[in-house]
């Protein structure tokens, strides 16, 4: 297997500063954050992405971002904080194994998503939903 920094992390070979940790979870400061407090949640086992991840595997890790989220609000006393996860190098992934990414967000902090947002031409707004819907149909039996 090719090395992942997180499954060293997880491993103990890499020293990170771990903020929760549970039988399938675990929760890191990143290295390079956005802001002081900004975490991880990383899933023990290795899936490269949100859609390699059973989705056994969602419920232990929305409970531990819930937990981390918590922690992080009553830290640093937030109003909010962004949670977001980063899927294909297209995406700006750069670590493929899935984690999740909480950052708190302070007032006039400067830090913006780069819109550019569209509006659907007649019709193609059903056009799109039916595809979509066709898809999650297919993906449900
Ligand atoms: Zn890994």
């Amino acid at each position: 297997m090719t090395s992942c920094i997180f499954c060293d992390i997880i491993a103990h070979r890499i020293a990170a500063e771990i903020l929760y940790e549970d039988d399938g979870v675990i929760s890191i400061l990143d290295t390079n954050p956005i802001h002081y407090g900004h975490a991880l949640v990383i899933p023990k086992a290795h899936y490269r992405d949100f859609l390699a991840l059973p989705r056994t595997e969602l419920a232990g890790i929305m409970h531990a971002a819930h937990i981390v989220a918590g922690a992080l609000v009553s830290t640093y006393r937030l109003e909010g904080y962004n949670f977001f996860s980063n899927n294909g190098a297209i995406a700006g992934q750069s670590v493929f194994h899935f984690h999740l990414h909480i950052t708190p967000r302070f007032p006039d902090d400067d830090i913006h998503f780069t819109l550019n947002l569209k509006k659907y031409e007649e019709g193609k707004m059903r056009e799109a939903a039916t595809a979509i819907r066709a898809h999650i149909q297919s993906s449900h039996q």
